[in-house]
């Protein structure tokens, strides 16, 4: 058990689709004690989160979570609720009203992509960028973006997962088929690569999913990803992107994906970044538990802001 008496302790909270990551983290951001749970009901995680930080006088809880969420600060009762979201359970549920009425202490959140962002971007790989896109690319897919040093989010926050992509054809002019798996659109870019996507286009066609995926199937995911990563440049023209998740981490896929970036930009981005530094441009990123270390990040920032 650790000895807390007098100390200053935040909780940082990383809120993923399928597991949830709590720690306590002293000024300097150490972590003095983590703990994973599954993603059960929101009241089960809740109780569980609780319990965990039960007996600890917190200074603030930082709050990385899967979204879509409420981030417009003008009502506590709705600030960090989740929107509508096809996890069971979970749509409209209060989880900042939830967490700071339950531990007492003050609550700062952000989407699990943004908080990402902003420790890549501090501690990872994109140290001393201000204007960083990173993307997660495993059960779901997520851009978390920071302009001049702050994640952006206005009416909502970026949704680039689920843009509308071209379709991949094949050199007779074929559609590749599949239809996608995104509730919503069907082949928005996370209906096509994300991993419960890359396993549907399998098991629809009889096949077992791959432990590797073939040469030509990675092309096939980078051609698509690489749509995003652009549409994401243009947008907002990043000094770097970081990219990561599950999928995002497989080690061909980067070198693929930087190869399809530049010839979609097809010379028009005359940036060396888009050429000779794209090595340097478009990166792996480097920190495991970038989430957690985020709303670890925010917790700290909390006294410098106004959020409650
Ligand atoms: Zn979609």
């Amino acid at each position: 058990m650790l000895e807390l008496d007098g100390a200053l302790v935040w909780a940082a909270i990383e809120g993923g689709g399928t597991k949830f990551v709590c720690a306590l983290v002293d000024e300097r951001g150490a972590i003095l004690r983590q703990m994973r749970l599954q993603t059960e009901t929101p009241e089960v995680v809740v109780e569980k989160l609780c319990a965990f930080f039960a007996g600890v006088q917190l200074r603030g809880i930082g709050l990385a979570c899967f979204g879509p969420l409420e981030l417009r600060g003008n009502s506590r009762a709705r600030y960090a609720s989740l929107l509508a979201t096809p996890k069971v359970g979970w749509s409209g549920f209060p989880l900042g009203e939830a967490l700071i009425s339950r531990l007492n202490a003050p609550l700062i959140a952000e989407t699990d992509v943004n908080a990402a962002a902003l420790a890549e971007a501090r501690l990872g790989a994109a140290r001393g960028c201000k204007n960083v896109v990173y993307v997660t690319v495993g059960t779901g897919v997520g851009f978390g973006i920071l302009v001049n040093g702050v994640p952006i989010h206005g009416l909502l926050h970026p949704e680039l997962g689920h843009l509308l992509v071209r379709p991949a054809r094949d050199a007779d002019g074929r559609s590749d088929g599949f239809d996608g798996n995104c509730p919503f659109h069907g082949t928005c870019l996370e209906g096509l690569i994300s991993g419960p996507a890359i396993a549907k286009r399998f098991t629809e066609r009889g096949h077992e999913v791959p432990s590797e995926l073939p040469a030509e199937f990675i092309a096939l995911i980078a051609d698509y990803l690489a749509q995003g990563l652009f549409a994401a440049l243009l947008a907002v023209a990043p000094e770097r992107i970081v990219l990561g998740g599950g999928v995002g981490s497989v080690p061909a896929l980067l070198p693929a994906t930087r190869k399809a970036l530049r010839a979609l930009a097809a010379g028009y981005y005359s940036r060396p970044e888009l050429s000779e530094h794209l090595e340097s441009f478009l990166v792996a990123a480097a920190l495991p538990n970038a989430g957690l270390l985020g709303a670890s990040l925010l917790a700290r920032a909390l006294e410098n802001c106004h959020r409650t």
